[in-house]
């Protein structure tokens, strides 16, 4: 880990809370001139060492769509992350709190910014792995910002497949990794299919009324989320591309990065 990550606690004032994450609360905070934003893990919910390896991890990549870890802060507890502070917080609240406001570019676009980080994850070969709207942040700007790298791990012969037990977001997982937890850029495809329902549907959960088994018998029996009524038909074929039952036959992020933009130019 390269020394110039670690923030000296003085030089890191601490604000209000912004809400709760998996490992700890999440603050405001103020460091070298900026506004910040802290994550602090709990101490039973990580050892130093997971922490290290998975600050290492979110260090390594750098992309103007991925949301910026800054540094971190190891010398005081609980320890934290200091990450670029996204003014408009987490997708799904902003696309909620905005529904009805949203211009059909104004939904491509932000389709169209996931897609480019996750076009450099891929290419950089990690898998997210919990690629959902609610990991997602908007800037003052409105562009969308992929988060939460505490998941992503770098690829092992093309799939990670995960020990049993392992945790994953049902709805947004494609079929081989609730079967088989087997995790690839192809099922982070899946995901993101699900992330641009989220968008068109203004936040809405998706298959909202439905258990995780009636979703994995839905999805057996070769059903499909539908087209949400701010979607065109374009942007749909896309998502069903992106559903499709075998990894091989979806696209790569590379692709649809291309799909979307040229969309867009329109
Ligand atoms: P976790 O993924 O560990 O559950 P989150 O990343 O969802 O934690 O953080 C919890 C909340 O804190 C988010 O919903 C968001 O409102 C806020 N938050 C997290 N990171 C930032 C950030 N970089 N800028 C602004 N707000 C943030």
């Amino acid at each position: 880990l390269r020394k110039s990550y670690q923030v000296d606690p003085d030089e890191l004032s601490l604000g209000k809370e912004l809400g709760c994450g998996q490992f700890g609360v999440v603050l405001e905070g103020f460091w070298n001139g900026k506004k910040v934003a802290v994550k602090t893990v709990r101490e039973d919910a990580m050892s130093e060492e997971e922490f290290k390896e998975e600050a290492k991890i979110m260090t390594k990549l750098s992309h103007p769509k991925l949301v910026k870890l800054y540094g971190m802060c190891m010398q005081r507890s609980p320890m934290c992350l200091i990450f670029e502070f996204l003014e408009n917080g987490c997708l799904t609240d902003f696309l909620r709190s905005k529904k009805g406001s949203f211009k059909p570019e104004d939904l491509l676009g932000m389709c169209l910014d996931v897609s480019e980080a996750m076009d450099y994850l891929e290419s950089s070969n990690f898998i997210h792995r919990d690629l959902a709207a609610r990991n997602c942040l908007v800037s003052e700007k409105l562009e969308v910002k992929v988060s939460d790298f505490g998941m992503t791990r770098p690829v092992l012969d093309d799939l990670y497949v995960c020990s049993t037990g392992s945790k994953f977001a049902m709805k947004w997982s494609s079929p081989e990794v609730i079967n088989h937890t087997k995790f690839s850029s192809k099922s982070d495809v899946w995901s993101f299919g699900v992330l641009m329902w989220e968008i068109y549907s203004e936040g809405r959960l998706p298959y909202e009324y439905r258990s995780n088994a009636e979703v994995i018998e839905s999805l057996n029996a070769g059903q499909r989320l539908l087209q949400p009524r701010l979607c065109p038909e374009t942007v749909y074929q896309l998502m069903q591309w992106c559903w499709k039952e075998k990894p091989e036959d979806r696209p790569s992020f590379a692709l649809l990065l291309h799909q979307l933009a040229s969309l867009a130019d329109f």
